[in-house]
This record gives C-alpha cells, sequence and structure tokens, in this order.
C-alpha cells in the first residue's frame, strides 16, 4: 500500500512541525495553502495557532466552504489545539463577531475555545489516551476544551475531568500539542486511521 497522501493546512500556526511528525509516522506530507493543494490530499492536519486568524484567512483564500464539504464528504483531520476548536461543529467564546472562530463540522461536538486558558495559561500533564500505550506527555498551550460529543464521537483522553481528545471515524481532534514533544504516537495513531 502506498503511503497516505497528508496535507498540512499552512495558513498559520505550528505547520512544520506536523510535517515533520507525518513523514516519521509514515505519511507522506505536504502543506495546503491553495485549493488544488486542498484537492490532491488523501487526509489533513489542522495544526494550532489562533482558530480565528485561520478562519479569517480560510474565508479570504476562498477554501472555508471547499474545505467544509470535504469533510462533508468524509475527508479524514485530525486537528490539535486550534485545529481542534475549528473541526467542531459548535464553537463557545468563538471570539468577537466578524472576527470569529467558525466551525468547520468535522467532529459532532461543542469546543469552548481558550477554556484552560482562563485558568492558567499553559500546563503540561502525562495523560492516558485510549489506543495508545503508556503516559501521553501533553503540553497545552491557551487550550480548548470539549464540553459536548454527540452519539458517534468516542472519547480518547481526558485532562482535570475535562474531554481533550475525541475521534468521531476517520477524524481525530487533541486539545493538546504532539507534533511539539516528539512523541509521533499520536500522528501514528492519525496515519493507522487512513
Ligand atoms: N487559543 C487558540 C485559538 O483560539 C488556540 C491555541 C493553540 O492552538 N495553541 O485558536
Amino acid at each position: 500500500m502506498s503511503a497516505p497522501r497528508v496535507g498540512v493546512l499552512a495558513l498559520q500556526g505550528d505547520t512544520r512541525e506536523h510535517l515533520a511528525a507525518l513523514r516519521e509516522a509514515g505519511a507522506e506530507a505536504s502543506t495546503v495553502r491553495r485549493l488544488r493543494e486542498l484537492e490532491a490530499v488523501d487526509a489533513l492536519v489542522i495544526p494550532g495557532g489562533e482558530s480565528t486568524a485561520m478562519s479569517h484567512l480560510l474565508r479570504e483564500l476562498d477554501l472555508l466552504e471547499p474545505l467544509r464539504s470535504r469533510l462533508a464528504d468524509g475527508m479524514p483531520a485530525y486537528g490539535s489545539c486550534a485545529g481542534m476548536i475549528l473541526l467542531a461543529s459548535e464553537i463557545l467564546d468563538a471570539g468577537v463577531a466578524g472576527r470569529d472562530a467558525t466551525p468547520l463540522k468535522g467532529i459532532d461536538m461543542t469546543v469552548r475555545r481558550n477554556a484552560f486558558g482562563r485558568q492558567v495559561d499553559s500546563f503540561e500533564a502525562d495523560i492516558a489516551f485510549e489506543g495508545v500505550d503508556g503516559p501521553v506527555h501533553a503540553v497545552f498551550i491557551r487550550a480548548p476544551w470539549v464540553e459536548r460529543v454527540g452519539p458517534q464521537v468516542q472519547v480518547l483522553a481526558q485532562a482535570g475531568g475535562h474531554i481533550v481528545a475525541v475521534r468521531q471515524g476517520q477524524t481525530l481532534a487533541t486539545s493538546f500539542h504532539p507534533e511539539m514533544t516528539g512523541d509521533r504516537r499520536i500522528h501514528k495513531l492519525f496515519v493507522s486511521m487512513l
């Protein structure tokens, strides 16, 4: 079987780390900034960064609706942090109207933006992660949490009593940044789902 072609949405945020992590996990990874690049990939990673800025750029570059429709058609995706926020079907504390984070509806869930950030800006924790052997060292930076999941959504990890990783079909989302730690188990899990 040939390696899956996985794009990394490269409008803003920590693109490079995801490209490296995906390659180490056995995927063929490339950046996505325009429609033809989106059309050329089998799956997409939406990185951490700032979900309001990414939403704005998606609209400016006419990528918002094409990306939504590929997700609706079942393109697998993985979102970390800001990417988790964008993959939600509903976003709480999305920002100010007109400059808010826009849900792409890849996973039936309600996500609260900057949820942990109201308590502490960033923190690290070793957490159990369903489907991954042993604890995962998770880095949270102004991270969201998941407040509601639909019946198709599997909860994979929690931190401080809040849901921080979920999966629906071939789409995965984490509140934290596995690309920053050198641990490739989460990217390997995603690539193995494709
Ligand atoms: N707080 C950011 C947002 O709203 C996410 C932070 C991150 O990706 N590290 O998009």
